[in-house]
């Protein structure tokens, strides 16, 4: 029996990423890994493929699969009409299509009229939840021609049935992030917009620390070095949640190092973190301490507003407006680059949130932001309460991108918050915000101390050429919705 993995991904639009966008921007997908690794061999070949790096556009190319299973990961809700269009192409050629991941499991649960419109006439079976209890058992009970349609994992599985993922299926060397890598999975959170506390649950679940150090020793140890070979992307959603256990994950790291002195590593968490200490094994140790010994280069912070009142319309007060300031000069001191999560559209949103956080992250030296409009994603608190409001106009899930509006905002026409986006968006990258941000005189001047060092040097280079490439990126999206964003609010 052979089994084929697919990741969707939307590609050719105009509007949208390029493959090229998408192996700058992303990282390789875990998830195929992990299903990999729990199939059973002895009565299945896996094979996985990634549509950012390897899109099926023909006939042809959906005829070539020599393949009986077609596995659908749908983590992210704006796949979820391409991967519609993938499961069609397969079951008029006969092929078992099994679906799973966050969107799906969201439409089951809260949206089911949705989940019985769009994915059960696709679908030969279902994965609901995570797989590790029981995928193995669909694969199984495939083999023995009696597959049922639904697989809901019981529990959330506990961290030590997580398997390795094989980062072999992984096609890893086509992104720029080579290696990602899993600590930890949930968080207990919950802010309104976020699938993560629904889907991975609230209690915070970790790997064995040593065992996640060991996998990251061994991949380091096989990997030739080279540009972004020594570099991990932990896909944690908040590694630092769990103070105790970011300690001894970070000691664990630093042994690391030690061994492979390349070794640094980026990851998600809250700006809060930096201002943070734990006591781990009777010493006290400061977070920044820890990121910065252990090799972090890279935060990326849901820093999501600069206005307390939407912060607090989204269940997120623990992020201090007034501390940001302090907070982000602590990671710059620790040599931390930031890449600050900024999400516009709350109720408490006027126009002049493009302007203040433009003030903000100039203001602040951010280095990289990722800007997106408010997602109202299914099975949120958000979702739920805009679908009670009848705010919700667009129902298309490509358009969940956080690149249109898709609601109504309270104190924003939707065109204005688009017009605003992407404004922002464009000034964010352009030449005088780069020059402010990360190529200022004071980072020049350090950077010429330290000589002939040519770490800093180097980081000036490196961050540039990601705003660069984000300048380009978001000026072509822009150029290309300035008239299709017209046409889309003329129609509600
Ligand atoms: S946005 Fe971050 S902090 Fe909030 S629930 Fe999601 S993962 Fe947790």
């Amino acid at each position: 029996m052979k089994i084929l993995f697919i990741t969707p991904e939307t590609f050719d639009k105009e509007e949208g990423y390029t493959k090229e966008d998408l192996t700058f921007i992303g990282f390789p997908s875990l998830t195929a890994g992990v299903i990999g690794a729990l199939t059973p061999l002895e009565i299945a070949e896996f094979k996985a493929i990634d549509e950012a790096i390897e899109p099926i556009r023909t006939s042809e190319d959906f005829d070539g699969f020599q393949t009986d299973i077609i596995a659908l990961s749908v983590n992210m809700s704006y796949k979820a009409n391409r991967a519609m269009k993938i499961a069609s192409e397969f079951r008029r050629r006969r092929k078992i299509v099994v679906w799973g991941g966050v969107h799906v499991t969201a439409l089951y649960d809260h949206h089911r009229e949705r989940f019985e419109k769009e994915i059960e006439p696709y679908a030969d079976a279902v994965v609901l939840g995570e797989a590790e209890e029981v995928w193995p058992q669909l694969i199984w009970d495939i083999y023995n021609n009696s597959p049922k349609k639904i697989y809901r994992a019981g529990d959330r599985p506990k961290s030590d049935s997580w398997p390795q993922p094989r980062y072999d299926l992984i096609s890893s060397d086509k992104f720029l992030v080579k290696n990602s890598r899993q600590a930890t999975r949930g968080c207990p959170l919950d802010c309104e917009f976020c699938s993560v506390t629904s889907f991975s649950g609230s209690v915070f679940r970790r790997r064995d620390a040593k065992i996640v150090a060991n996998d990251i020793r061994e991949t380091l140890s096989q990997r030739k070095q080279g540009f972004g070979r020594s570099f991990f992307a932990f896909v944690d959603d908040n590694i630092c949640f769990d103070r105790g256990y970011f300690a001894e994950l970070a000691l664990h790291l630093i042994e690391v190092k030690k061994e492979f002195p390349k070794f640094c590593w980026g990851g998600q968490s809250n700006l809060y973190s930096i201002d943070k200490s734990v006591r781990y094994k009777g010493v006290e140790y400061s977070l920044g301490d820890l990121m910065e010994r252990s090799g972090c280069i890279a935060m990326f912070v849901g820093i999501e507003s600069v206005s307390k009142e939407s912060l607090a319309g989204a269940n997120k007060s623990f992020n201090e407006v007034e501390k940001y300031p302090d907070q982000i000069k602590k990671f710059h001191d620790y040599g931390i680059m930031l890449n600050a999560g900024m999400v516009f559209g709350f109720d408490t949103d006027t126009e002049n949130v493009f302007g203040d956080t433009y003030e903000f992250l100039v203001k602040n030296k951010v280095e990289i932001s990722l800007l997106n409009i408010l997602v109202p994603l299914p099975g949120t608190t958000l979702y739920k309460r805009y679908y009670a409001e009848g705010r919700l106009f667009d129902h298309n899930w490509e358009n969940y991108d956080g690149r249109h509006v898709v609601y109504y905002p309270s104190l924003m026409t939707p065109e204005q918050l688009e017009r605003g986006f992407f404004d922002l968006w464009k000034a964010l990258y352009s030449w005088p915000s780069i020059v402010k941000r990360v190529v200022n005189p004071s980072q020049v001047i350090a950077a010429l101390k330290s000589l002939p060092n040519m770490s800093k040097i180097n980081q000036i280079v490196s961050r540039t050429y990601m705003n660069k490439r984000y300048a380009e990126i978001s000026s072509r999206i822009a150029r290309a919705r300035r008239s299709s964003s017209k046409d889309r609010f003329a129609r509600t």
